[in-house]
């Protein structure tokens, strides 16, 4: 939840869900890790369905008290999360540039549609 400028001046506005001129991207190295977090919401379901739900979560959350707390689903998007790296894009709805987020900062690289030859 920011605002940016745009090179063009314009200020985009990031304050609410659901933006048109925003979206994220996962690099291909961090493709691996999402997919272990797809590994160990099925190791939660088999552990639901072998009653060590309790066993599993101190095994994978140590000793946060708050997990035995947690709604299975809730269990599951804390796992989902855990592991989801994506970087933030936005569209600049004045000049169309693009900026990309550049590492977890609050920094963004611009690019600009090359002139067709
Ligand atoms: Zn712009």
């Amino acid at each position: 939840m920011s605002k940016i400028a745009c090179k063009c001046g314009h200020i985009i506005v990031d304050q609410t869900d659901d933006l048109p001129y925003k979206g994220y991207y996962i690099k291909d190295t961090h493709i691996e890790e999402l997919y272990k977090g797809f590994d160990h919401i099925d190791q939660l379901i088999d552990a639901i369905k072998a009653d060590k739900r309790e066993e599993w979560i101190i095994q994978n959350f140590g000793n946060a008290a708050y997990a035995l707390e947690l709604s299975d689903s809730s269990l599951i998007h804390d796992l989902w999360l855990r592991n989801l790296k994506v970087s933030t894009i936005y569209t600049c709805e004045n000049c169309e540039r693009l900026l990309v987020q550049q590492g977890e900062e609050n920094t963004y690289k611009t690019y600009i549609e090359e002139p067709e030859d």
